[in-house]
């Protein structure tokens, strides 16, 4: 089976996690400290802060900016559930914005939904590609909010020669197994105000602040959220090669691209190309006609050894965001057009042009219909 990610590890990341192996700290030692100067310096952020997932970096830094009961955050349904679950875990309200086609949210559509309640703007860079940045802070800085960046598929990403990271608030990035660059399981969240920082730093950690000798003090409550020493040689070693991921990713992606350039059966994403997208994803969107296939073009495409996925189901869908849609019908046909076919710095060209054509003949055995939009 190609999955539709994969890591990519080599001799390099074994001989870094073998010396954290036999060093004196398997956690709380320097590599933490090393790994979030890497990403801050990336990030183009002052202060980054290293975590065991993404999802707890999500977590400090909306508590961290002090986001909480009641408050209401405009944010985006074409995401994984944790950027929306951690905004529950406080007590706070996702307010759903619909999404432009590239999959990111529509920031025209933003203002139409804040109320006097509202407290944060909360934006997915999908598939790696960042929001429209301008836009966003304009409206975040124009109303007073918060702009928290979920960039968990965004590291290494740039708009113009800007990085990401550089814009937001707070902006988080996920190193899970699968993302960008991985440290197994992790996270990140780089921050612009060192306050913000030293409070998630302590939230992240117990809430345990060091005195003198044995001396500490607790003013509220923390986690133990923190990354360790392992997955912090993996992130360093790791992020040795991110740029030759993403370029391999590209290769991969421009060839999809031009394979799919007149396809009767999809479109693919749109990008542009003042930003510099990680390409965590390939998603491309079936035609309308084919909707109602998709099932079982999904499982044809297993059957066949290709691992095609679906980013996302909108998080309005879900149970326990009251499962409606309703409000965000770009998104909700999103979700029902899109297929994302693998894409990962461990598959070969052979393998991208394979892949698009038994995507076509599976499309073309349906028959004229399926050419239909
Ligand atoms: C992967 C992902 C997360 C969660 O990341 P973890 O490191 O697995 O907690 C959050 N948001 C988005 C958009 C993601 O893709």
């Amino acid at each position: 089976m190609i999955p539709y990610s994969k890591q990519s590890v080599n001799s390099d990341d074994l001989e870094s996690l073998k010396e954290a192996l036999f060093s004196s700290h398997l956690t709380q030692g320097q590599r933490v400290s090393e790994f979030e100067s890497l990403v801050a310096a990336r990030a183009g952020a002052p202060y980054a802060l290293a975590l065991n997932s993404a999802t707890s970096a999500l977590y400090c830094a909306y508590a961290a900016l002090g986001i909480g009961c009641d408050d209401e955050v405009i944010t985006t349904p074409i995401s994984f559930v944790a950027t929306t679950n951690m905004l529950l875990a406080l007590g706070a309200k996702p307010i759903f914005c619909d999404i432009k086609q590239n999959g990111n949210i529509d920031e025209s559509k933003i203002e139409a939904l804040i109320t006097p309640r509202t407290k944060a703007i909360v934006s997915v860079d999908y598939a790696g590609q960042s929001v429209a940045v301008d836009s966003i802070a304009h409206i975040a800085k124009k109303h007073g909010l918060l702009w928290i960046s979920d960039s968990s598929h965004a590291f290494g990403a740039r708009v113009g020669d800007s990085p990401v990271g550089s814009f937001a608030d707070a902006t988080i990035f996920s190193f899970h197994a699968i993302k960008p660059i991985t440290t197994a399981e992790g996270g990140a969240v780089v921050f612009k105000d060192a306050k913000a920082h030293q409070k998630a730093q302590l939230l992240h950690s117990h809430g345990v602040q060091k005195r003198a000798l044995w001396n500490s003090e607790v003013e509220f409550l923390g986690f133990n959220f923190r990354l360790n020493e392992l997955g912090a040689a993996l992130g360093i070693s790791q992020y040795k090669r991110l740029d030759s991921f993403i370029a391999k990713r590209e290769v991969i992606v421009q060839l999809y691209d031009s394979l799919f350039a007149n396809s009767p059966y999809c479109t693919t994403l749109k990008r542009e190309s003042r930003l510099y997208s990680t390409h965590h994803l390939y998603p491309i969107f079936l035609s309308r006609a084919l909707w109602c296939s998709k099932e079982s073009l999904f499982m044809q495409l297993h059957e066949k050894g290709i691992g095609v996925q679906v980013h996302y189901k909108p998080i309005n869908s879900y149970a326990l965001y009251g499962a409606d849609s309703s409000a965000t019908p770009v998104a909700y046909d999103f979700y029902l057009a899109e297929l994302s076919l693998p894409c990962h710095q461990e598959m070969t060209e052979d393998q991208a042009v394979e892949i698009a054509k038994t995507f076509n003949a599976l499309c073309a055995e349906r028959g004229a219909d399926a050419r239909a939009t």
